[in-house]
């Protein structure tokens, strides 16, 4: 599902059709993929995957340059000290100005502490947003919880308690990743419950 942001991270909303390649963590899941922003929040391939996993009250991080090797940004300070932090980062252009802004860094790296940079560059790859909460099922792609797994026969769906009963799909607390699992699992489901019947 899409996730809301409130307080300061709205601000990013003024970043909306904005999007990039990052990973997106939440706990321990990560997913590599674009990222959205939106007039409500974060959106996109990589937001819709790790909110599977999100639980209100826990952070989402990114990691917005996922390819940059450590200590770039002290070597982008050698190599373009004239240069501002907005125009080093390989961003859209929105999204560099807004994070520079956010992190304080503005002027030419030259002109910046080592210790201020290597900063901005740990923020870079792990920024926190704390979603106020969600877009909810009207948006959601696939939907967590459902009949226990415990409950029904693996060979049929069929209830174990409720002979004559079968469940499949969605309302089967399975949830897939994106991209074909969700799919694959109601129609395999649904062949096992109609072989079956
Ligand atoms: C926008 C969107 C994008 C998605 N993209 C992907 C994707 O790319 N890949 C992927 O794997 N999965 C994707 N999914 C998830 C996937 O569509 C579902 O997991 C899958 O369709 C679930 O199948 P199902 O048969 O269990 O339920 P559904 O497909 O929801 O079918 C349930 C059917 O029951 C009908 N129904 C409901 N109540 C009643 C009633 N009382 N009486 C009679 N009929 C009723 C509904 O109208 C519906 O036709 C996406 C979902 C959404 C919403």
């Amino acid at each position: 599902m899409p996730l809301t942001l409130s307080g300061e991270d709205a601000l990013f909303t003024e970043l909306s059709g904005v999007a990039t390649d990052v990973v997106a963590r939440c706990g321990k899941a990560a997913f590599r993929e674009a990222a959205l922003f939106t007039h409500r929040g974060l959106s996109g391939p990589a937001i819709l995957q790790v909110s599977s996993y999100w639980q209100r009250g826990e952070d989402v991080r990114i990691d917005y340059l996922p390819d940059q090797p450590q200590g770039w940004l002290l070597e982008a300070k050698r190599s373009q000290p004239r240069s501002a932090l907005r125009k080093v980062l390989p961003l859209p252009e929105r999204l560099a100005t807004t994070l520079a802004d956010r992190l304080g860094v503005a002027g030419e790296l030259g002109n910046q502490s080592d210790k201020v940079l290597r900063a901005a560059e740990a923020r870079l790859h792990d920024w926190h947003f704390a979603p106020n909460g969600s877009e909810g099922y009207a948006k959601a792609e696939v939907t967590a919880g459902g009949i226990s797994t415990a409950e029904l026969s693996s060979q049929t769906m069929e209830a174990k308690k409720f002979p004559g009963l079968y469940a499949i799909g969605e309302a089967v607390d399975v949830t897939g990743w994106l991209g074909g699992y969700n799919f694959q699992w109601a129609w395999a489901s649904a062949h096992a419950a109609g072989s079956a019947l």
